[in-house]
């Protein structure tokens, strides 16, 4: 094995079978049903035989009109993953420092490890989780690549577009501004209108969480047309397949369908941090948050997220191994009920109580 990829342990989402799953900010309501039944038509109607066009033109061009750039603009990928690895591929590397604002998505960290890309960490407040946003202006100028994730996962905090243009004008190389989570945020919240300004702006999306599309594997890259061309030279050029882009297509059509589902998650967020903060006394922190999740911090969070799992069949994310994360774990807001079982879940917990 190549030494950098013999480091490594197969990626591990914890994943196992329960009634409630609040562990990978999916979003869990009904999807609309008009946009069901468009995807449903859509694929019924794509044959497979045929290779899928490498680079999704129908598709980019729908993504360009809806974000108002040119289809030059925009590239897709499996999953926002896949541009992830992409952007390190192509702008990473030996001597090429990728700097990440930590603790943030572990993805980043493993794909630059794979690709021998060295990182900067720079550390997050480990009280708000807020970034000292000119110690990573002055950290950025020895970058060739900076990843901000805004809404933050896990911490959930947003960065502002006026630090992202601070970092584009300061890194030598490409800003990703990581918006996986951007629809549960306040409006106004997203970078995406400082492409015409930044040429080495990227922002990137997905259709996982607010379009409910994580099975279907859709994530895209807004940028210029030069860090576009970067990303189509080293991109797989069928990594997206003729089933995806259909039904993606069909999600973009329907997408104001999906507005009521965004609105009832963020306000039930907010019903769930206040149910939450309330547990304060017994020693529960939680932080306000931005996306489709909450973190939390309570004593002996590993073992309490084992009694969610084993005896409440609740799963949630373990990030108490997580270097600035002791005790912590990642609970993604689902369905009012989901959220109830939860919040009971951690109270019976907290009272030392068992079910
Ligand atoms: N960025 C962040 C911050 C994420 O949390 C995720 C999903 N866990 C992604 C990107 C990628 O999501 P996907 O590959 O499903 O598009």
């Amino acid at each position: 094995m190549r030494p950098a990829a013999a480091v490594l342990e197969p990626y591990d989402a914890a994943f196992s079978q329960a009634d409630v799953n609040l562990s990978a900010n999916e979003n869990d309501y009904p999807m609309p049903a008009a946009a069901r039944e468009a995807i449903d038509a859509a694929i019924a109607r794509t044959p497979t035989n045929r290779y899928p066009i490498a680079m999704a033109d129908e598709l980019r061009e729908a993504i360009a009109a809806w974000h108002g750039v040119g289809k030059d603009q925009v590239i897709v990928g499996n999953g926002g993953d896949e541009l992830l690895f992409n952007l390190i591929l192509a702008f990473g590397g030996a001597n090429r420092p990728l700097l990440v604002l930590s603790p943030t998505f572990s993805v980043y960290e493993l794909y630059a490890t794979l690709l021998e890309t060295p990182v900067i960490r720079l550390w997050r407040d480990p009280d708000s989780f807020g970034v000292d946003e000119d110690e990573a202006v002055e950290a950025a100028r020895r970058a060739n690549l900076v990843i901000v994730t805004t809404p933050n996962n896990p911490t959930g905090n947003l960065s502002s577009p006026e630090f992202v243009a601070r970092l584009c004008g300061a890194c030598p190389g490409i800003v990703l501004a990581d918006e996986a989570y951007i629809e549960f945020a306040e409006k106004g919240s997203s970078s995406e209108g400082l492409l015409l300004a930044h040429d080495n702006l990227s922002v990137l999306r997905t259709l996982s969480k607010a379009y409910q599309f994580a099975g279907g594997r859709l994530g895209y890259a807004l940028a210029s047309p030069d860090v576009i061309a970067a990303l189509a030279a080293v991109r797989q050029p069928y990594s997206v397949g003729v089933l995806a882009q259909a039904a993606a297509l069909a999600i973009l059509e329907h997408r104001l369908e999906f507005q009521h589902s965004i609105d009832r998650i963020r306000r039930e967020r907010e019903r769930t941090l206040s149910a939450l903060a309330a547990l304060s006394d017994m020693g529960l922190r939680v932080w306000p948050s931005s996306a489709n999740f909450l973190l939390v911090r309570l004593p002996h969070a590993a073992e309490a997220r084992a009694r969610l799992r084993d005896e409440f069949s609740i799963l949630v994310r373990d990030l108490s191994d997580a270097p600035g994360l002791a005790d912590c774990l990642r609970i993604t807001i689902g369905r009012p009920d989901e959220n109830d079982a939860v919040v009971d879940a951690i109270t019976t917990i907290l009272k030392g109580e068992s079910q």
